[in-house]
């Protein structure tokens, strides 16, 4: 059976995008793995994983007049079926959010692992229905109190809708700041686990740069090894 994981945050920028390409490359070891960019408005998915140039992207499938078939979206790449957006401000307020139903309805039967990578914000549709479609939420977070606070947040609303919490990745973390701490109140708060903390890192932005996942371009960096520890905490469903 399928499990779907939102990797999610309170704030833009924190790594879901990194993170759900390099949980779904490590996850992509012993499952069929799908990953789908539903960060629909600030879709940047397609630039991390040299899909700059795809036809058809989720836009397409949230469009109705489009009329495309979901496996025209699905590429694949470095292990993966990938599901990209596009980045037009057009399309996006064109696209029925509600849309994303079926579509992940109809990618869960060909899949064991189903990674959507979400919006930041709460409040419109688009953005909460990743999480409300998921079975579990993995929260993207830097190692402090603020974006703590905004996690809790937005586990709160994945609770509201049944939405239970896989655990806590604390990206760019500095080799000067103590995760300990912070981890221990995350772990009370969150009542779900750290499952990594990953360094701040250059060959992460150099993967980027390169439109690659970080585990396709420095699969030895010590961020990889941090997710490949967080997927396997994951501890996904059989
Ligand atoms: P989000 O999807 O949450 O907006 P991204 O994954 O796009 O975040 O990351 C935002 C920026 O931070 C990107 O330029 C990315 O390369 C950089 N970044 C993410 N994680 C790390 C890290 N561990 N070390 C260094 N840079 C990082
Ligand atoms: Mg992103």
């Amino acid at each position: 059976m399928v499990e779907a994981f939102a990797v999610a945050s309170g704030k833009g920028g924190t790594g879901k995008t990194t993170s759900t390409l390099a949980l779904g490359m490590a996850l992509a070891e012993d499952y069929d793995v799908t990953v789908i960019d539903a960060d629909t408005g600030m879709a940047n998915l397609l630039f991390h994983a040299g899909l700059d140039d795809a036809d058809v992207t989720l836009h397409d499938l949230l469009i109705d007049e489009r009329d495309a078939a979901v496996e025209d979206a699905v590429y694949d790449r470095f292990g993966m079926s990938v599901v990209p957006c596009g980045t037009s401000l057009a399309a996006f307020e064109e696209a029925d959010p509600e849309r994303l139903r079926d579509v992940v309805v109809e990618l869960a039967t060909g899949t064991d692992v189903l990674l959507l990578d979400s919006p930041a914000a709460l409040g419109s549709k688009s953005a909460v229905l990743p999480i409300v479609l998921a079975d579990r939420i993995v929260v993207v977070l830097q190692p402090t109190v603020p974006s703590l606070s905004d996690g809790l947040k937005v586990q709160e609303y994945a609770h509201s809708y049944g939405t239970d919490t896989a655990g806590v990745v604390f990206n760019r973390v500095r080799a000067d700041e103590n995760v300990d701490r912070i981890a221990d109140q995350a772990s009370r708060y969150f009542g779900g686990q750290t499952l990594a903390s990953v360094p701040e890192s250059d060959a992460v932005r150099a993967a980027r740069r390169e439109g690659k996942p970080l585990l396709a371009h420095a699969p030895d960096d010590p961020a990889a090894d941090a997710f490949r520890e967080a997927a396997a905490r994951l501890d996904v469903r059989d």
